[in-house]
C-alpha cells in the first residue's frame, strides 16, 4: 500500500458507489452515507472500542461455560459418594444378617447339646455314650466356630461403620461446597448478564460508528480467529496478532490514520499502540 494504490477498503468503497443513480439502492446508500460520515480515525477508534468490548464479551462466555461445569463435576462426585454410602450400608446389613444367622446356629447347637445331655443319662452302653459324646463335641465346636464368626463379623461392622461415617461426612462437606458454588454461580450469572447487557449496548453503539462494509470485514476476520481478535495494535514493530514484522513505512502510515491498514500476513486490521492504548472500555 506504500505505492499509493488504493487499499482494499478504498476499493470496496469505490465498488459501493458504482450503483446506478435513481435506483432504490442508490437512495438508500445516500441516506446511509449522510448518516455515516466518519473519518478513518473515528472508524478505527470505533473498531478498537468494538474489539475491546467483544473481547470482554468473549471472556464472559468462556467464564459462563466453565462455571456450570464445576458445579456439574461436584454433583457427579456427590452422586458417586452417595453410591458408596449405599454400598457400605448394604454391606453392613449383609454382615448383620450373617451374625443373626450364626446366633440362630448357636441356639440350635445349644438345643442339641441339651438334648444329647439328656440322652447321655439314659445310655445303654459305652458305644452309645461315645457316639452321643461325639455329637455333643461337634455341636460345641459348631458353637465356638459361630462365636468366632460373630466376633470377626462384629469387627468388620465396626470398620465399615467408620467408613460409613467418613462417607457421610464427606458427602455433607461436598454438599455444602456445592450449595455455596451454586449460590456463587447464580450470582456470577446474574452479574454476567448485567455486564453482558452493558457491553452489548456499548458494542451496538460502537458498531453504529463504523460503516457496514468495514464492519462486515471486521466480523469476518474476527470469526476466522479462535482468539476473536480482528483489530490488533503494532507492538514492538510487529503485528500484535501474528507477530509478523511490520516495515517502518507501513507503521508510519498506520499512525497517520488515513487508511484502514491490514496485516499482509494474517489479514487483521492494524492500529498503532497509542490509538489502542487510549481506548478503554468499562
Ligand atoms: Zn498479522
Amino acid at each position: 500500500m506504500a505505492n499509493g494504490k488504493p487499499g482494499w477498503f478504498m476499493r470496496l468503497k469505490q465498488n459501493g458507489q458504482s450503483q446506478l443513480p435513481n435506483s432504490k439502492h442508490f437512495k438508500q446508500n445516500k441516506i446511509m452515507a449522510s448518516v455515516k460520515e466518519f473519518s478513518v480515525e473515528e472508524k478505527l477508534s470505533s473498531l478498537v472500542t468494538l474489539q475491546k468490548i467483544e473481547s470482554k464479551l468473549d471472556e464472559i462466555h468462556i467464564l459462563k461455560g466453565e462455571l456450570p461445569m464445576e458445579v456439574a463435576d461436584l454433583e457427579d462426585e456427590i452422586t458417586g459418594l452417595k453410591a458408596r454410602q449405599t454400598r457400605i450400608e448394604e454391606e453392613i446389613n449383609g454382615v448383620t444378617e450373617f451374625i443373626a444367622q450364626r446366633n440362630e446356629g448357636i441356639k440350635e447347637a445349644q438345643a442339641l447339646i441339651k438334648k444329647y445331655e439328656k440322652q447321655s443319662s439314659n445310655v445303654k452302653n459305652n458305644r452309645e455314650f461315645e457316639a452321643i459324646n461325639k455329637e455333643m463335641e461337634m455341636q460345641q465346636l459348631e458353637v465356638k466356630l459361630a462365636e468366632k464368626h460373630i466376633k470377626d463379623a462384629t469387627e468388620e461392622i465396626a470398620e465399615k461403620a467408620v467408613l460409613l461415617e467418613k462417607a457421610k461426612k464427606n458427602i455433607s462437606t461436598k454438599e455444602s461446597v456445592l450449595n455455596n458454588k451454586k449460590a456463587e454461580l447464580e450470582k456470577i450469572i446474574a452479574a454476567n448478564e448485567k455486564e453482558e447487557k452493558h457491553f452489548n449496548k456499548q458494542a451496538a453503539e460502537a458498531k453504529s460508528h463504523v460503516d457496514s462494509r468495514l464492519l462486515a470485514s471486521y466480523e469476518k476476520i474476527r470469526k476466522s480467529y479462535r482468539n476473536g481478535l480482528a483489530v490488533v495494535a503494532v507492538e514492538r514493530d510487529a503485528c500484535g496478532g501474528c507477530f509478523n514484522a511490520i516495515p517502518p513505512q507501513k507503521q508510519s502510515e498506520i499512525k497517520q490514520h488515513k487508511k484502514v491498514m491490514i496485516c499482509e500476513n494474517c489479514g487483521r486490521i492494524l492500529v498503532d499502540e497509542e490509538l489502542a492504548n487510549n481506548i478503554e472500555v468499562k
